[in-house]
């Protein structure tokens, strides 16, 4: 009886790398909407996207 056992880790170096930085707060913000008026701040916000975690955030010019 012969057991295989497979190891597998999936695991990209450069996403690994990403979410260590995001981690640290260095997300790669992407615009994801721009300049879309918030109605509750009253103004032209733009919405940036994470690409790596998908994180969002919102910033208003
Ligand atoms: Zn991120």
């Amino acid at each position: 009886m012969a057991e295989i056992i497979q190891f597998r880790k999936p695991k990209p170096v450069e996403k690994a790398k990403g979410k260590t930085l995001c981690k640290r707060g260095f997300h790669k913000w992407v615009i994801d909407k721009d300049r879309r008026f918030d109605v509750r701040q009253g103004c032209l916000v733009t919405d940036y996207r994470c690409e790596r975690c998908g994180v969002v955030k919102t910033t208003a010019r």
